[in-house]
């Protein structure tokens, strides 16, 4: 049985032409706050270190997240990459984790920082600290710059790495001389759903990147954070990628109030994906392990409603105005942020419920 208001809102959807974008949580759209923040920024020359609102920025992002110096770059993967360049030497090795961002989906650090990387298979985005040790004893060719870990784990789908484990790595790095590089893309929601402060979850690492443009709502822009002898190294890295800016206050000033208004309301989100999950679950033919849906991401298997995830992205992008991401095989995708209500979720469930009835 459909709620009676179902069939009216679908063709309503499918009149008004609103689509509902749970492909990613960089869908997100700025706040009215956040542009007319924009149109006041106070602005200067960035390249001479001059613009009030960029430095108010990584002022700012450096305390929240308690580093001693931060750094505004255009996105999250070229704060990845600087912080690798920065790191590292080209011809020499990084670990990381078998599915990290970095690897599967940046892959600066071979192309552009001329670098091998010794992938380690972990538990839900967790490596395990003996294997990390192991891989850096034997690694004789090869010079290990540096440890990347992932938090919150994208891939093992927005799962979060627990603050220990975290240590730990750290710990076994440090003894054998190596730095840590944390991306910390969705920190906030790791910290979100820790119920710990971001600052005290990133503590032991040397080095962490994280997204404004995502949850946070800012239209552009990720931080790198580090020691200030590591941001000023990084800031020629950025130059060197292209990434040196200008006026940038106009966007800054958005990443501020990211930072100030947008990480209490993660938990909102949070919420949203477990009621999508839940919903989900119930639905015969979707398979998805509730244990993982820990933060706004919900991965979700649609093989056994004997389609693809290409199809079943296509039918309900065509039949019910919905965005989602098809991943490899039958694996789909689903993100929760601000422009995505609890009615908005129903409709999801509710669509999908019939899309899998047919
Ligand atoms: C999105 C993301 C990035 C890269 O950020 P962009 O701003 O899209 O370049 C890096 N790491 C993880 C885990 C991400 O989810």
């Amino acid at each position: 049985m459909l709620l009676s208001w179902w069939d009216g809102e679908s063709r309503v959807r499918r009149i008004t032409g609103r689509i509902i974008d749970i492909r990613s949580d960089t869908s997100s759209l700025p706040t009215e706050e956040m542009r007319e923040a924009m149109k006041k920024a106070e602005v200067g020359n960035d390249g001479y270190g001059d613009d009030p609102t960029v430095n108010r920025l990584q002022d700012l992002a450096a305390a929240k997240i308690g580093k001693e110096a931060a750094l505004f770059v255009p996105s999250g993967t070229m704060g990845n990459l600087v912080a690798l360049l920065t790191h590292t030497q080209r011809g020499h090795e990084i670990i990381a984790e078998d599915q990290a961002h970095i690897v599967t989906n940046e892959r600066g650090y071979a192309c552009v920082a001329g670098l091998e990387v010794r992938r380690i298979r972990g538990h839900k985005g967790a490596m395990g600290p003996h294997e990390v040790e192991d891989a850096i004893i034997t690694s004789r060719s090869l010079k290990i710059d540096l440890i990347c870990l992932e938090n919150t784990h994208m891939n093992a789908g927005g799962a979060v790495v627990p603050p220990d484990n975290i240590s730990q790595v750290c710990d076994v790095a440090h003894k054998h001389g190596i730095p840590t590089h944390l991306d910390g893309a969705r920190i906030f929601n790791a910290s979100t759903a820790l119920g710990i402060p971001a600052d005290r979850v990133v503590k032991h690492v040397d080095s962490i990147m994280f997204c404004l443009s995502k949850g946070l709502c800012a239209p552009v822009g990720s931080m790198l954070a580090g020691s200030r002898d590591f941001i000023a190294k990084a800031k020629q890295m950025r130059r060197v990628v292209g990434g040196q800016m200008r006026q940038a206050g106009v966007v800054a000033a958005a990443g501020i109030l990211a930072l100030e208004k947008m990480v209490d309301r993660l938990n909102e989100d949070h919420e949203n994906a477990r009621f999508l999950a839940e919903g989900l679950s119930s639905i015969e033919g979707i398979e998805l392990d509730l244990d993982d849906v820990q933060t706004n991401l919900v991965f979700f298997d649609v093989g056994g409603l004997g389609m693809d995830a290409k199809a079943f992205a296509s039918k309900l992008l065509d039949e019910w105005n919905i965005k989602i991401d098809a991943r490899e095989k039958s694996l789909v995708r689903a993100l929760t942020y601000k422009d995505i209500t609890r009615q908005d979720v129903e409709y999801v469930v509710n669509a999908i419920r019939e899309a899998s009835a047919r």
